[in-house]
C-alpha cells in the first residue's frame, strides 16, 4: 500500500534523541530552547514558543492576541476542528467566511463582507490549508483598513511562501503542528511565533501555568510544554525540512502534469506568487464519483484521504451551538468533492509511476 502519510525518521533523530537521554533532561532544557530559536528564525519571526501540539499553539496565539469571552474571531470553515475549537477555548466566538474554490483558503472578498457586517471582530485566524499560503497581501490590506488582530494557523504551511516571505511571519502570532503527519514532526509538538517581546513574554507564561521567575504565577497558564526529547526530533527534522519540501514539490508537479488532460479530476492550483509546501496533494472529483474513485484507489494499493469531510460548523457540537448548514456553500461544495493522494518525500520514483498509471486506467474504464 502506497500511504498517504509516511513519517522520515532517521540517523539524526536518533542521534539527538540518545543525546537528550543521556542528558537525563527529558522534560525541558536546551534543545527546547535550540529549537525555539531554529524554527523562528527559518520562519522569519523573532520568537517562538515550543508547545505541546499545534492546537495548544493556536490558543497560546490566540490568549497572547487578547482575545476574550464573547470575541469575534473569523475564520475559514474548511480545516481541521482545531482551528475553530481553540476559538472556543477562550470563550470567544467562530464566525465563518467562505473560501476561494481554488485555493480552498479564505477568501478575501468573503471576510471583507464578513468585517463589514459583524461588529467587534477581534481578530482573523486564517489557515494556510494543504500548505498553500492565503492570499496575504489582500489580507494584510483588511488588517489595515479594518485593524484586527491576525493569527496564523500555520499547521500544515512550515516553509510555505507568500511572494518570498514565510508563512508564519504575517500576523500577529501564528501557530506550527509538528505532529506525527506533518511535513515536520516530533511526534506532537507545536510551536507559537510572534516578532512582538512583550507577547512573546505573555505566551512564555500562558504555556508555564503563568509563572514569571522561580515560583510567582501572575496571569492563568497551562502546562503547554514541549518536552527536550520532542525537541530533538524537531532539530533533525527542521535540518531536513527544505530537501522534503523540494521533493513534494517534483511529486505534486509529476502528478499534476499527468492528470493535465484527465477530465474526472481536477488538480491544485499553485498562484504564482507562492511557494506551496503540498502538505496535501488534493484533486477535486465529482461528489458522486468520489467514493467510488477512492475504493478503486485502495484496492489498487493507493491510500488517499478526505481532508475535510464537512465544514467545522456542520459537526454535532457545533450544530449544538446554533450554526447552521448553507453558511459557506464553496467550503460545503468542497468539502464533498476533495481527495488527497500521496505526495511525501518517501514516494519512489516507482510509486508516483503507479499512482499516475492507476488514476490514468480509471479514466478509461
Ligand atoms: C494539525 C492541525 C492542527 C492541530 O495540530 P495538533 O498538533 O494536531 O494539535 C490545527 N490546525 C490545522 C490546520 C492542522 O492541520
Amino acid at each position: 500500500m502506497i500511504n498517504v502519510a509516511h513519517p522520515v525518521i532517521g540517523k539524526r533523530e536518533r542521534q539527538l534523541i540518545n543525546e537528550v537521554l543521556d542528558s537525563r533532561m527529558i522534560a525541558s532544557g536546551k534543545y527546547v530552547t535550540a529549537f525555539e530559536q531554529n524554527f523562528a528564525e527559518y520562519s522569519g519571526a523573532k520568537f517562538g514558543i515550543a508547545n505541546a501540539n499545534g492546537t495548544t499553539a493556536l490558543h497560546t496565539a490566540l490568549l497572547m492576541c487578547g482575545i476574550k469571552p464573547g470575541d469575534k474571531v473569523v475564520t475559514t470553515p474548511f480545516s481541521f476542528i482545531a482551528t475553530a475549537n481553540s476559538i472556543l477555548f477562550c470563550g470567544a466566538k467562530p464566525v465563518f467566511a467562505d473560501i476561494d474554490p481554488l485555493t480552498y483558503n479564505i477568501n478575501p472578498a468573503e471576510l471583507e463582507k464578513i468585517l463589514k457586517k459583524e461588529k467587534n471582530v477581534k481578530a482573523v485566524m486564517l489557515v494556510h490549508l494543504y500548505g498553500l499560503a492565503c492570499d496575504m497581501a489582500e489580507i494584510l490590506k483588511l488588517k489595515k483598513k479594518y485593524k484586527f488582530k491576525l493569527i496564523e494557523d500555520a499547521c500544515q504551511a512550515h516553509g510555505a511562501e507568500f511572494q518570498g516571505k514565510k508563512a508564519g511571519s504575517f500576523g500577529d502570532a501564528a501557530a506550527f503542528s509538528f505532529y506525527a503527519t506533518k511535513n515536520m514532526m516530533t511526534g506532537e509538538g507545536g510551536i507559537t511565533l510572534t516578532n512582538d517581546a512583550k507577547m512573546d513574554k505573555y505566551g512564555r507564561q500562558v504555556i508555564n501555568h503563568g509563572r514569571e521567575g522561580h515560583s510567582t504565577h501572575t496571569v492563568l497558564g497551562y502546562n503547554y510544554r514541549l518536552t527536550n526529547l520532542a525537541a530533538a526530533i524537531g532539530i533533525a527534522q527542521l535540518e531536513q525540512l527544505e530537501g522534503w519540501i523540494k521533493k513534494r514539490n517534483e511529486n505534486a508537479a509529476a502528478l499534476s502534469k499527468a492528470f493535465e488532460n484527465l477530465d474526472f479530476i481536477k488538480t491544485p492550483a499553485v498562484p504564482k506568487n507562492c511557494r506551496h509546501v503540498f502538505h496535501q496533494y488534493t484533486v477535486r472529483v465529482k461528489a458522486s464519483e468520489r467514493e467510488k474513485f477512492m475504493k478503486y484507489l485502495a484496492d489498487n494499493g493507493i491510500g488517499s484521504g478526505i481532508y475535510y469531510p464537512a465544514v467545522m460548523y456542520k459537526q454535532p457540537y457545533y450544530k449544538k451551538l446554533g450554526y447552521k448548514s448553507g453558511l459557506c456553500p464553496e467550503a460545503e461544495k468542497a468539502a464533498k468533492e476533495v481527495i488527497s493522494l500521496p505526495v511525501h518525500p518517501m514516494l519512489s520514483k516507482e510509486d508516483i509511476e503507479k499512482i499516475i498509471n492507476v488514476i490514468k486506467e480509471y479514466g478509461r474504464e
